[in-house]
């Protein structure tokens, strides 16, 4: 096969968390995700104008984060309906002075249900009418229960606005990934998943892949879904040319000739007609699918 079975261990490495950051709306999910960007580019990290391709790292500590840019539960469950488990751990934003709202419930049905840890940061702690404790109590209804009481969840208040603490939520971030004790062979053909695609000139299909297991490298045959193609080329998020890309680093990719969904998984193939045989018979299992769905 292509990779699914098991890893030999003395072949894995460990690699970086992947983080999404959950929580109801207004909460500060986009804030947090930009503060904490910004604070990585802030810090001279690398020069060049950032953009948003669906997913970024920032280092701290001399350790590295990805970060998946679309916050909320509903590109969680989209990727996860299409096979994609990307997501090493679930931040939970809450607000100070709000607490637990409904999409703060269904942020931590969904992580439950996936099997990914929480990690708490209660954000706009600066605030005046901010209670952590308060967010805290309410989360124990919902099985939420953090190191302090005895349970598991890490969590850091901090305020995306005011940047405060954000190195706490980081180190946490990171403490939670030694836990979890994540690895990956980087030396073996790569398996990823999609994580964002669009249309671009010049360029056509443009994907963000997110490299799972294995190194992702330039001419590499690739199928994903019912597209397949050749990486023409990958670039990080600062628009900078890379020859390959291993576990947890995220990648623009162009070089399809069709336009993969976010949540695809994809993978590295023998040969380009090996690439094309696999999509075409996609293609085609999709057609009599569609096919058979509209005849009732
Ligand atoms: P999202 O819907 O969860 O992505 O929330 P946003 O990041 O869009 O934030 C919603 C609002 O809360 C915006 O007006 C932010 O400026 C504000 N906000 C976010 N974080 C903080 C914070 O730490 N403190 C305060 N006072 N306001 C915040």
């Amino acid at each position: 096969g292509y990779g699914w079975e098991e890893e030999d261990a003395a072949s894995l490495l460990p690699r970086a968390p992947v983080v999404t950051i959950m929580g109801h709306v207004d909460h500060g999910k986009t804030s947090l995700l930009d503060a904490v960007r910004e604070s990585s580019v802030a810090t001279g990290e690398a020069g060049g104008i950032t953009q948003h391709i669906g997913a970024y790292q920032v280092t701290h500590a001399h350790r590295t984060i990805t970060f998946i840019d679309t916050p909320g539960h509903a590109a969680f469950s989209e990727m996860r309906a299409r096979g994609a488990n990307v997501t090493d751990l679930v931040v939970l934003v809450v607000a100070a002075d709000e607490g637990v709202k409904e999409q703060t419930i269904d942020s931590i049905r969904c992580a439950k249900q996936a099997h990914v840890p929480i990690l708490l940061a209660v954000n706009k702690v600066d605030k005046p009418g901010a209670d952590p404790s308060r967010v805290t109590q309410e989360l124990m209804k919902y099985d939420v229960l953090l190191e302090e009481y005895g349970g598991d969840v890490l969590s850091a208040e901090v305020s995306a606005k005011k940047r405060l603490n954000l190195d706490g939520l980081l180190e946490k971030i990171l403490l939670q990934a030694e836990i979890l004790d994540l690895k990956a062979n980087p030396n073996r053909s790569a398996v990823g998943a999609v994580v964002e695609s669009r249309m671009e000139k010049g360029l056509g299909p443009v994907t963000t892949v997110l490299v799972q297991k294995g190194t992702l490298r330039v001419g590499d045959c690739i199928v994903a879904g019912a597209a397949y193609g050749k990486v023409r080329s990958l670039t990080d998020e600062r628009g900078k040319r890379l020859e390959t890309a291993g576990p947890s680093v995220p990648a623009v990719l162009s070089g399809w000739d069709g336009v993969p969904a976010a949540g695809d998984t994809l993978i590295v193939v023998e040969s380009e007609m090996q690439a094309r045989n696999v999509a075409e018979a996609r293609r085609r299992l999709e057609r009599e699918r569609s096919g058979s769905a509209t005849m009732g």
